[in-house]
């Protein structure tokens, strides 16, 4: 069967618009309503001609900052138990915050292979200074995308494929 990929980051950081811009349609809803959103969505997707299932794990997130770490977790723990590859998003307008640095340390302990993108870099030129401290998280080398741009999205493709 085919390789799944699953999306995980927190709330925001751009989950959906990824999975939209990766799946080629707007399936995902973009900057989620309670009550209409579902858990866990899914879309067939295919890059060099490699097939994959694209999981985002978002669905319906809380906004309270004590909820949303469990919730990551969840995510996370939903991920490492279904994915074959696993794509870690984070804002590179917020920063490094240290639910990022939770949910990486889990991440890194299920010795899962996970991709690093750093999203909302929509100028190269401008934000790649502040890409960098990604490296802190301690698993890998951090992605430039802008999903809303379009910006690096083939090169993160590429990385995904290559571990299948
Ligand atoms: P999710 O909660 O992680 O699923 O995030 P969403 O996909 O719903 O996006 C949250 C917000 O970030 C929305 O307003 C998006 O339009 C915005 N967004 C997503 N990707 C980018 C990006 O690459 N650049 C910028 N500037 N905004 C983005
Ligand atoms: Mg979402």
């Amino acid at each position: 069967s085919k390789p799944v990929v699953a999306i995980v980051g927190r709330p925001n950081v751009g989950k959906s618009t990824l999975f939209n811009v990766l799946a080629g349609e707007m399936i995902s809803i973009v900057k989620d309503t309670p009550g209409v959103t579902r858990d866990r969505i899914y879309a067939d997707v295919s890059w060099l001609d490699q097939d994959f299932t694209l999981i985002d794990t978002g669905g319906i997130e809380p906004e309270s900052s004590d909820i949303i770490l469990s919730q990551m977790r969840e995510q996370a723990q939903i991920a490492i138990d279904t994915a074959d590859v696993i794509i870690f998003i984070t804002d590179v307008r917020q920063g490094l915050v240290d639910a990022d640095s939770k949910v990486a340390d889990m991440l890194r302990r299920a010795r899962k292979p996970v991709i690093l993108a750093v999203n909302k870099v929509d100028n190269f030129d401008k934000f790649m200074p502040d890409v960098y401290e990604f490296y802190n998280l301690g698993i890998g080398d951090p992605n430039p995308v802008s999903a809303s741009s379009r910006l690096g999205i083939g090169d993160l493709l590429d990385a995904v494929v290559s571990y299948f």
